[in-house]
């Protein structure tokens, strides 16, 4: 029942993603058709990059979805993926607490609590608290005559949000822009934010022609869409700029 740490695993992502969204965006402009435009494509790999680059910058962003990026993630805290579902425009699989009973739940500790030494063993034992009172309320149910499935998906009524799980996500690369640009911002929460900082450096050493320039919005805006009070500071508001103009 230890406490656990992100782990992010790239298990795939869209085979010749570069012809295959360059072929995408060609079709938009060209008398070509896309099947031999991505055939022919890789004769000059540079200017491939570079006609995805202006594109990207230019908004026009349908062609990313026909690039998809699937990611195995462990080590995380059922908090962080409560956030992470409401991403829609995904494909998730989730372990699940019905039919993996948590023999010793493994957990995951706010870097808060961690810092301090009095509050982390505290939380530390409240987590064996929580396995304790999940085993006395799978004993309960065993008594009663329910086991397996149908005794750990209501044993699990008593487990934390910091017990920790595992989960395949399925992204377009439109989609992961947007998922960037919202969990990577100063103001997301921590645990989401170092998930999605860790799918991004993947996501730019992989395919930078997309995402060079992806991260919060800022980035791409050049400015901090937020009010000054949720600000991070490290753009000027929005607000400001149109003052200064
Ligand atoms: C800092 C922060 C704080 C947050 N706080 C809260 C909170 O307190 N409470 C809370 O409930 N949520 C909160 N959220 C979650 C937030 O409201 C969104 O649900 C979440 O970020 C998913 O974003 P999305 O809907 O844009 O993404 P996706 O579901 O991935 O959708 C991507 C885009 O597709 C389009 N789209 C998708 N579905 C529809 C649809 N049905 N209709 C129209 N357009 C659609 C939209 O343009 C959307 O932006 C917070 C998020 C952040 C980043």
């Amino acid at each position: 029942m230890p406490q656990v740490r992100l782990d992010v695993c790239l298990l795939e992502m869209s085979q010749n993603a570069v012809a295959l969204i360059y072929a995408a965006c060609r079709q938009c402009y060209s008398e070509k058709f896309a099947g031999d435009i991505y055939s022919e494509a890789g004769i000059n790999p540079e200017k491939e990059e570079e006609f995805i680059r202006k594109v990207v910058s230019s908004g026009h962003e349908s062609p990313l979805e026909h690039v998809k990026f699937t990611f195995a993630v462990q080590g995380v805290s059922r908090a962080l993926t409560h956030q992470l579902v409401r991403h829609r425009v995904a494909s998730y699989s989730q372990q699940s607490q019905r039919y993996v009973k948590e023999k010793q739940f493994d957990y995951i500790i706010p870097p808060s609590f961690e810092r301090n030494p009095e509050s982390k063993k505290e939380f530390e034992k409240m987590m064996q608290e929580i396995q304790v009172g999940y085993d006395k309320m799978l004993g309960y149910l065993s008594q009663a005559g329910i086991t397996g499935e149908a005794a750990n998906q209501d044993a699990r009524f008593v487990l934390p949000q910091a017990a920790e799980t595992k989960i395949v996500i399925t992204m377009n690369c439109r989609e992961l822009m947007h998922f960037f640009k919202h969990r990577c911002c100063a103001r997301a929460q921590w645990e989401i934010r170092q998930l999605s900082m860790k799918m991004l450096d993947i996501c730019k050493e992989k395919l930078p022609s997309v995402f060079m320039g992806a991260g919060a919005k800022c980035e791409s805006l050049g400015y901090c869409p937020e009010t000054e009070k949720f600000s991070c500071g490290r753009y000027l508001v929005k607000e400001k700029i149109i003052k200064t103009k």
